[in-house]
């Protein structure tokens, strides 16, 4: 059944998300801050809205697609926007925020009379283009059962993960093995390249071993044993290293909360936080292995000078 979608925010992950949902039958219309991300929303089907509010009013659904916790709450209550639609929206934040302000929202959007779900996305920009994207869903049975169809435009799956907030639990959760399975490969392979080990060799061993994962067999971070990953393409994104860091930044500050033993996710997001702010700023998540190098040959410098 088609829908009235509110859709705020149009950036490199919301503009195609909405596109996919007018391209499903249904109406959607949507506000973003940034004129050209209007624009290019406009061309793709979307009817532009003078404010968030606006949009809301009229809408069955409101999407948001934000870059921080911060920007969705202020939109939510300082902003008006719960406010504007009428009693018994659905909300789904499609943003990755932190948990507690996922749960901050949700409780906000009861409160004003509206169902909510936090539903964050793994897939990227080329998963939201593709309409494959994964959502890992947070809010009552209710709930879920409305957003799903929605969620299928825009995705191949949705997992309901519990109540709200568990949608951006899983989120970090996953992405927090992930940064740190990218880090334990690239230390991996520059420990090979100082073993005189090959890439292709270690690769081949260890993706049909025990030390395969996804971030070695499918993000390989050096270039040869995988053709399609980044690193074969001088590290342009794939996933950029600074959503990486985001992501564990969250996943950071839900393991201080929750007083979690986590060393390594904390060291991960260490790294990564500084990675980011440095050479990787444009790079993909895996030229951290280019990071951890330069730094193994500084060390060893450093070693002979020593001694
Ligand atoms: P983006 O910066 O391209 O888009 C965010 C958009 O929100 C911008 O266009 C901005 O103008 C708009 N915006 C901010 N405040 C607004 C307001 N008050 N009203 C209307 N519009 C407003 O970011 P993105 O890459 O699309 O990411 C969006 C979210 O998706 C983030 O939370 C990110 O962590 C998450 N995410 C991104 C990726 C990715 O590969 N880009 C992958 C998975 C998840």
């Amino acid at each position: 059944m088609s829908a009235v979608i509110a859709f705020i925010g149009l950036g490199h992950m919301g503009g195609p998300m909405a596109a996919n949902l007018v391209k499903a039958g249904h109406r959607v219309v949507g506000h973003d801050l940034v004129p050209e991300a209007l624009k290019t929303a406009v061309a793709a089907g979307v009817e532009a809205a003078p404010s968030a509010g606006a949009a809301a009013a009229e809408a069955d659904v409101v999407l948001t697609m934000l870059p921080a916790g911060r920007h969705v709450l202020a939109l939510y209550q300082d902003e008006g926007l719960l406010a504007a639609a009428r009693p018994g929206t659905l909300f789904v934040d499609c943003s990755t925020i932190d948990v507690a302000d996922a749960r901050t929202a949700h409780e906000a959007a009861v409160a004003a009379g509206h169902r909510a779900v936090d539903a964050p996305v793994s897939g990227g920009v080329m998963g939201a283009e593709a309409g494959t994207l994964t959502f890992m869903v947070g809010g009552d049975d209710a709930a879920f059962a409305q957003a799903e169809p929605l969620l299928a435009a825009m995705g191949k799956k949705a997992v309901h993960c519990g109540a709200a907030g568990a949608g951006q639990a899983a989120k970090i959760c996953n992405n927090m093995i992930l940064g740190v399975s990218m880090i334990a490969v690239s230390e991996a392979f520059v420990l090979g390249e100082s073993l005189g080990l090959s890439h292709q060799a270690l690769f081949d061993v260890a993706s049909t071993a025990s030390g395969q994962c996804w971030a070695l067999s499918v993000n390989c971070p050096v270039p040869g044993p995988v053709p399609g990953s980044p690193a074969n393409r001088d590290y342009r994104p794939g996933f950029a290293a600074p959503l990486m860091a985001k992501d564990l930044g969250l996943a950071a500050n839900a393991v201080r909360a929750g007083g979690v033993d986590a060393e390594l996710g904390l060291r991960a997001a260490a790294l990564y936080a500084a990675f980011a702010e440095g050479d990787g700023a444009a790079e993909d998540f895996s030229g951290i292995v280019r990071a951890i190098r330069d730094r193994s040959g500084q060390q060893l410098a450093d070693d002979k000078r020593d001694h």
